[in-house]
């Protein structure tokens, strides 16, 4: 099938880079769950509306009030991106771990909040000052509801909670059971928040068709360039809380107060929680790119990428030492985000020859989610460092793995090359 076949067009690829044998060869940017290159059609809107922009808001002039425009409808845009309710906000942050620590500001005082260890740090640390339970790995989706339904069933029904889970993992590229667990959230008089960092890339997100609470994701992840994100859902908390920043636009009303002291008044809509002038490009980049992902169709992008993970996967299945991570068994649904272990390699060492031989980009280390990386691999926490690519000595487990990721602009050449490279 062609359209099964063709790739959308993103930055970066006609980038050549040198070869340590020799010679040039195109770079394979094999690294999509750390940042994905921007469509070109995202970069092209941006460099359309630029010479155009001006302040948002408060301007009167007619570039203020034409990226006004384009500000609040881009945030129409990803509500109906994601699926949102009427009473949603759409809130934009500058990454999934500014969504996330936004939240984790607003929650109420008394909420406790449900992790599984497996998250990627960016859902895992944000609720330090809260009741926190950190719950184990589930080794299938029906064990992790069941885990985190036992952990709900010990609480006070009446009292404020919050479940935190990805969606999509950045570790395994398995899909979480993300319905079921709203459910039993709900079910307990929880609430739940979904990390979409992995999944909006790969599919479809939608708040009511998953009855979620709140999503937060990246738009450097999906496809846009860096500096943007979004938290969108339930209005209520939102507005009930202090403003995550305070300074202008948050504010409604301030005033001087008789003791001498300011008193304000703040907004109760998105704007509470944008304090200072927004990130104007950032929002329209990523209206941008929900805009050609819905355009490009669903059903084709995620053949697509099916196709590529196959096409990994039967490659790495080829060679005996490699070792698939996975935490949900190796039928498991997953987006294209695979990591691996080569027996006999250190990690970074095998990260580095991709990159020096074959111009290949991937990932090495512990993907900012060290109690998962740890539990899938049996290593001793107490021999990693928190940061950086830990070496095995010869003989020991690996301390850390390999990831190989990518999307909507792969083309099949870079996983054939990264597949042969391997072997
Ligand atoms: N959650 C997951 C699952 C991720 O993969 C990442 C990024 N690796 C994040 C959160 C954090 O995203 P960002 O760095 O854009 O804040």
């Amino acid at each position: 099938d062609q359209s099964v076949c063709t790739p959308l067009p993103v930055l970066g690829r006609d980038v050549t880079v040198p070869l340590v044998t020799g010679g040039e060869v195109s770079y394979a940017a094999l690294d999509y769950a750390a940042s994905a290159p921007a469509l070109q059609r995202v970069w092209d809107d941006v460099a359309a509306y630029a010479p155009y922009y001006g302040s948002v808001h408060r301007g009167a002039g007619y570039l203020s009030q034409l990226s006004t425009d384009l500000f609040e409808n881009a945030r129409k845009t990803v509500a109906e991106f994601l699926g949102c309710r009427p009473a949603d906000q759409v809130i934009f942050t500058r990454s999934t771990t500014d969504s996330l620590n936004l939240l984790a500001r607003v929650i109420p005082a008394d909420c406790e909040v449900f992790v599984f260890e497996t998250e990627h740090h960016a859902s895992l640390l944000p609720w330090q000052d809260a009741r926190v339970t950190c719950l184990d790995a589930p080794r299938t989706p029906r064990q992790a509801v069941q885990t985190l339904e036992r952990a709900l069933a010990g609480r006070d029904p009446y009292g404020p909670a919050l479940v935190c889970v990805t969606g999509a993992s950045n570790v395994t590229g398995e899909l979480w059971p993300v319905r079921e667990l709203a459910a039993a959230a709900h079910a307990h008089g929880a609430r739940i928040v979904l990390d979409a960092a992995q999944l909006a890339p790969h599919h479809p997100v939608d708040l009511r068709d998953l009855d979620v609470d709140w999503v937060a994701f990246s738009g450097h992840k999906l496809y846009a360039p860096f500096g943007s994100g979004v938290l969108a859902g339930r209005a209520d908390w939102l507005q009930a809380a202090e403003p995550y920043l305070a300074g202008g636009g948050a504010s409604r009303k301030v005033t001087r107060r008789q003791d001498g002291g300011v008193a304000v008044e703040w907004h109760e809509t998105a704007a509470r929680h944008e304090a200072g002038s927004p990130n104007v490009i950032g929002a329209y980049a990523i209206a941008s790119a929900c805009k050609a992902l819905t355009e490009a169709g669903w059903d084709t992008l995620v053949a697509r990428e099916q196709h590529l993970i196959a096409k990994v996967r039967e490659g790495l299945a080829e060679v005996p030492e490699v070792r698939v991570l996975s935490l949900f068994g190796d039928d498991a649904p997953r987006v294209g985000v695979i990591s691996f272990v080569v027996e006999g390699w250190n990690s970074s060492h095998f990260a580095a020859a991709l990159s020096a031989e074959y111009g290949i980009g991937v990932r090495d280390g512990l993907f900012c989610a060290h109690p998962l990386v740890r539990t899938l691999l049996g290593s001793d926490p107490q021999t990693q460092g928190e940061c950086g690519a830990p070496e095995a000595a010869p003989g020991e487990k690996s301390l850390n793995a390999i990831r190989v990721s990518f999307g909507a602009g792969t083309p099949d050449e870079h996983v054939e090359r990264f597949v042969n490279a391997v072997r």
